[in-house]
């Protein structure tokens, strides 16, 4: 996790942004600080008859363009600098996806592989007791996260709906489909990603046909990515890696049995008995394109940036890039399609869900795609003309973008 501090990072690259944008002192003092951060403590009954007081944070950043929305996660490392940093780029990619939504964001400290279902679901019901004044369908919205998943989700709305007197499916969003979620939310990550670089590499003339791909992060959204990658442009997947450690083979990896012994061994590592490398290695191969989609912020640096070969670099993690390592990327012409872009996807489903919560109405598979395609795309369009307008890189010309909406809503709303 964290080798570096991750809010530092996000207050770093807004005040890099203030000076673009020439932003007043005052407007740049109410956007580095989230708007309220709660702490809670959360008793559980554990199996052993023990009871384990875990802790929980809920971080809302800025609700100028509408509720506070961002996902939860459930990790032993997790620390409020992280879920503050989260909050903070939530913020920035609600407004780059034009949704009318603010930021926030969530995180309990807890070992999830090493809980029982029981122990989770108490856990789960457990931060929203604590927390349930705070949130709502119309204040704040959480989604699932690293660690957290459409079940886990099912008990929060469950939990609330109890307290509330009434189901409201509208808490938050990432549901299982029985219960309110949206066709398209698994994969929107991922997809939105892949859609960002379909642009991307029009802008480049990069043929992605037969391109090779690296994803760093065989989880959740990488698996997608990597799945996606063949489906929609013929590219060629030539190393994965996960937190044990990476994979790599210049023929092409086969992606369903790459998945099958990960789903085994808990690993991709010892896939076909290749040479286990590590990160640094996989960042440095020879390839096209590299999906950065572990949940390791800053993982590329400067030292590490130097070594990166590919033309274009997809953030569908959060901060996986430093700022220095950003510098270096632009200088050597590697294309970084920044994070809070590139994984907007996700979110960009969930406000399409609330949306069919409200309305009561469902829409099908087609519709999610067309809609998640355009908003994409127009996004990535805006950002990339921004980045030639300002002569900036892609991450400060994201931050232009949505740091523009969300002060010229705090203008209007009397503010600033
Ligand atoms: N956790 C996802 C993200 O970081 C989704 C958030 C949401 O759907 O609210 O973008």
């Amino acid at each position: 996790m964290a080798k570096v501090n991750p809010f530092e990072m996000a207050q770093q690259q807004l005040l890099d942004c203030a000076k673009i944008l020439k932003l007043d002192q005052s407007v740049v003092n109410v956007l580095m600080q989230p708007q309220r951060q709660i702490q809670v403590s959360i008793p559980v009954k554990m199996d052993d008859g023990t009871t384990k007081v875990f802790q929980g944070f809920r971080v809302q950043y800025n609700n100028a363009l509408g509720p506070y929305k961002g996902g939860i996660r459930f990790h032993p490392e997790e620390t409020i600098d992280t879920v503050r940093a989260l909050s903070a780029w939530m913020t920035w990619k609600c407004s780059v996806l034009g949704l009318p939504l603010g930021g926030g964001k969530g995180g309990v400290i807890c070992n999830p592989k090493e809980m029982s279902e029981g122990e989770l679901e108490r856990l789960s019901r457990g931060y929203i007791r604590a927390l349930w004044k705070n949130i709502g369908p119309d204040t704040d919205v959480p989604a699932p996260d690293v660690y957290t998943n459409g079940q886990i989700m099912a008990w929060m709305m469950d939990e609330y709906s109890t307290i509330q007197g009434k189901n409201q499916f509208g808490l938050l969003t990432g549901k299982p489909l029985v219960v309110g979620g949206s066709l398209g939310r698994n994969d929107s990550t991922a997809r939105g990603g892949m859609f960002t670089l379909r642009e991307a590499a029009k802008e480049l003339k990069l043929n992605l046909k037969g391109a090779k791909f690296a994803i760093l992060g065989f989880g959740n959204a990488g698996t997608y990515a990597a799945t996606l990658a063949e489906e929609m442009f013929g590219g060629k997947v030539v190393a994965v890696t996960d937190s044990k450690g990476g994979i790599y083979d210049e023929k092409g990896l086969d992606i369903k049995k790459v998945s099958e012994h990960k789903a085994k061994t808990k690993s991709v590592v010892g896939y076909n008995k290749l040479k286990k490398l590590t990160n640094e290695e996989v960042l440095a191969l020879p390839v096209d394109v590299i999906v950065a989609a572990a949940p390791d912020e800053g993982a590329i640096n400067e030292k590490v940036a130097k070594t990166i070969k590919a033309k274009v670099i997809c953030e569908l993690a959060n901060g996986p890039t430093t700022p220095e390592g950003d510098k270096v990327l632009y200088k050597n012409g590697v294309h970084v399609i920044p994070d809070f872009l590139c994984n907007a996807g996700g979110v960009t489903v969930s406000y399409y869900e609330m949306v069919q919560n409200m309305y009561m109405h469902y829409w099908t598979i087609d519709e999610v795609y067309k809609k998640l395609d355009e908003a994409m795309t127009k996004s990535y369009h805006a950002v990339y003309d921004a980045s030639k307008e300002y002569k900036i890189n892609m991450r400060q010309a994201a931050y232009v973008v949505a740091v523009k909406r969300v002060v010229e809503a705090m203008k209007v709303r009397g503010w600033v």
